[in-house]
């Protein structure tokens, strides 16, 4: 397993932006993954490690 296949849930408090695997400061790219109990769950991906994280955000995306 690399690192870019787990996801790590992170509980946000004030502010996230410091991936937690390499410490890169820079913030994060977002991503979309489908999940059984909701629509599509968006994850954070670290740019520099490609460290997943979820951070609890679900969306409705529009049907085509
Ligand atoms: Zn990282």
């Amino acid at each position: 397993m690399t690192t870019s296949d787990s996801v790590q849930k992170i509980t946000v408090a004030d502010e996230f932006k410091v991936c937690t695997v390499c410490g890169y400061d820079m913030g994060f790219h977002v991503s979309f993954q489908k999940d059984i109990d909701v629509p599509v769950r968006l994850l954070l991906i670290c740019p520099d490690c490609g460290a997943r994280f979820d951070v609890g955000w679900t969306a409705n995306l529009p049907k085509n």
